[in-house]
């Protein structure tokens, strides 16, 4: 067997963590020996949403990312066991051995994704079991997937994930991830063009994005505001502005992250 993968689609996570309230339903209270111990109503989310607030007042997006075990096939939280605690299975999911792993703290440190969690309690590291219980009984997905109300997580076979151009979050890792995401954000740049005489925003005003080897345009809307979206990070742009009977105005930009350039104002020609 080639194994399974998900793949989020970042673009369709409305942040709602469904995903997150169904693995905690799944494994809150409930222990599946040879899978995992109970999950604690506090303190771990085996599936979590990151939160991102990405620019500044008042140009601002949020992204939402959910993150999981990504059930690596490089992994290092099974080369930090010892006694095979932590093992892949023919489906290429990730378990880690609630007997064999106790009192294994390195396990929760080996991970770079920061997805294993320590149990005081049962004095053992626990994560995402991909829900392998349930997949053993003959269900077609875990929980989080099914409970996704709009699509973002899907559920699918190695060739699938192989086929689907979706990437790693972290592909400096270098661990051969299970857990692929398509849409992930890139930088934006946006802000607002202004008639500076008489302080009214600038609607229907062409702006121009030059930089990493595309020249771009962009019509400003009623409230004079313009965005580029998915622009490359760490990269030299200029921005540009025409517009007749008023002076050209240019922006160095860097995409040092998601940039607002704030108010530019037009110029009558003297
Ligand atoms: S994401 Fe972390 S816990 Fe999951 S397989 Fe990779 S290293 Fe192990
Ligand atoms: S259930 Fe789906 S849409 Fe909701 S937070 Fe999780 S991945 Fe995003």
């Amino acid at each position: 067997m080639k194994g399974y993968g998900i793949l989020i689609d970042v673009a369709k996570c409305s942040g709602c963590y469904n995903c997150m309230l169904a693995c905690k339903d799944e494994h809150c209270g409930e222990t599946f020996p040879g899978y995992s111990e109970a999950q604690p109503m506090t303190g771990q989310f085996w599936i979590n949403v990151n939160e991102k607030e990405r620019g500044s007042y008042s140009k601002i997006k949020v992204s939402f990312t959910p993150i999981t075990c990504m059930h690596c096939r490089n992994a290092p939280c099974i080369k930090a066991a010892e006694n095979n605690a932590v093992y892949r299975r023919d489906d290429g999911i990730v378990i880690i051995d609630p007997e064999k792993a106790a009192g294994q703290k390195q396990i929760v440190s080996a991970c770079p994704y920061r997805v294993i969690f320590w149990n005081e309690e049962k004095n053992t590291p626990q994560k995402c079991t991909g829900c392998a219980h349930l997949l053993d009984q003959g269900y077609q997905r875990p929980r989080c997937v099914e409970m996704c109300p709009t699509g973002a997580l899907s559920f699918v076979d190695a060739d699938e994930l192989k086929s689907s151009n979706a990437s790693s979050i972290h592909p400096e890792y270098g661990l051969g991830e299970r857990v692929l995401y398509l849409n992930i954000p890139k930088k934006f740049i946006a802000g607002t063009v202004v008639y500076g005489e008489t302080d009214q925003c600038a609607k229907e005003v062409t702006v121009t994005l030059k930089g990493g080897g595309t020249t771009v345009s962009a019509v400003t809307d009623g409230f004079g505001d313009f965005w580029f979206n998915d622009v490359e990070s760490m990269t030299d742009y200029e921005l540009e502005i025409e517009q007749d009977g008023f002076k050209k105005i240019k922006r160095q930009v860097r995409t040092y992250g998601d940039i607002n350039v704030g108010e530019l104002f037009l110029e009558k020609i003297a």
